[in-house]
């Protein structure tokens, strides 16, 4: 699976999080998001992440009109999507995740979907993904639907649960968000761990849902005030220094080469622009330390303070 998810880094390592093309972040207009699904193409990314929870299909919907519009053959992007998790509510069972597929499929238009990810498993029971999500997504992978299976999810813990329980090579990827990022770097101590299970990492939310941009993060956002009002101090700090804090979150993020995908949610041409420009200037001139080691300064109060997510497993 590693050789295979490196066919996902032209461009370093960046992914486009579809996620705000739902209007999960503000609304977004079709053009717009076809657009920026059409820039990210032809500045190297070719791997998009979607799910059906995602502004209530909204997501998929867009993302299908913007793959469309590329008009290149479908062997060129990646495209990941996701079960279990709806507008509805959760439901890992597997029925209803052998539906899900069919259901995504329509939404993008495509024929097959190279990832399909159980999406944030700690609401559910995590045994029931071990004995009959995950078997269900196999038999999905040998009818040719999906490529891939992966698990999404906050909390560290639900990967080396599952993990620790599967066959070896019956999931072949896990998406973490949130824990690769300025404010909070936890994913770093599971690294050795992941590599030893030959799982494909990827980590999604490097501007941690917003909190590391200018604009600042949706009210939505499950982050504490004192977490939120210390990402504001650092944004507002960096502005006046003439800096940009999501450029600098970026280069962060994309710095650890044991992770092989960063995801990163755009909505537009010139969030996608700056974006490749952070990573590309990243390649070009390495990280700005100094700017780095001040924001940091700023995080280090609320350094890896997370929230709570999901059900308690019995
Ligand atoms: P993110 O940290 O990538 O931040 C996205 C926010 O930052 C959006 O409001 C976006 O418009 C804005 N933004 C992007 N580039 C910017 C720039 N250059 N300047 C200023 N603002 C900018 O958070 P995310 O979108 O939640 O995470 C990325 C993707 O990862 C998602 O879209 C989704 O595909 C995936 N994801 C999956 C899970 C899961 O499976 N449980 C959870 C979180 C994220």
């Amino acid at each position: 699976m590693n050789a295979q998810l490196s066919e996902m880094r032209p461009l370093g390592s960046v992914g486009f999080g579809a996620s705000p093309l739902g209007s999960v972040f503000g609304s977004v207009s079709e053009s717009d998001a076809v657009a920026s699904v059409l820039e990210a193409f032809r500045l190297g990314i070719n791997f998009f992440d979607t799910s059906p929870y995602y502004g209530a299909t909204l997501s998929e919907k867009m993302l299908g009109k913007g793959l469309k519009a590329l008009g290149v053959p479908r062997s060129e992007y990646i495209v990941s999507t996701k079960c279990g998790r709806y507008r509805e509510g959760f439901d890992f069972s597997a029925e209803r995740v052998t539906k899900s597929i069919d259901e995504s499929l329509e939404r993008l238009q495509l024929d097959y979907v190279d990832i399909f990810q159980c999406h944030d498993i700690e609401f559910g029971s995590l045994d029931q993904v071990v004995n009959e999500t995950i078997p269900a997504l196999q038999k999905l992978k040998e009818a040719g639907k999906i490529r891939f299976i992966g698990i999404t999810g906050l909390p560290l813990e639900i990967f080396t649960y599952l993990l620790d329980r599967v066959p070896p090579g019956t999931v072949d990827v896990i998406l973490s968000y949130c824990h690769y990022s300025i404010n909070d770097s936890t994913l770093e101590d599971l690294l050795p761990y992941l590599k030893t299970k030959g799982v494909g990492i990827i980590s999604a939310s490097p501007l941690a849902m917003g909190l590391l941009t200018e604009f600042g993060p949706p009210e939505w956002h499950p982050a504490s005030p004192e977490l939120k009002s210390a990402c504001q101090a650092a944004a507002v700090y960096c502005k006046e220094k003439g800096k940009n804090i999501s450029k600098l979150a970026m280069q962060y993020s994309l710095s650890n080469k044991d992770i092989s995908t960063v995801l990163v949610g755009m909505n537009s041409v010139k969030q996608v622009e700056e974006n490749v420009a952070a990573a590309t200037e990243l390649v070009l001139f390495g990280k700005d330390h100094e700017t780095l080691a001040e924001v940091e300064a700023i995080l280090k109060p609320v350094k890896n303070q997370t929230w709570p997510s999901g059900i308690q497993q019995s």
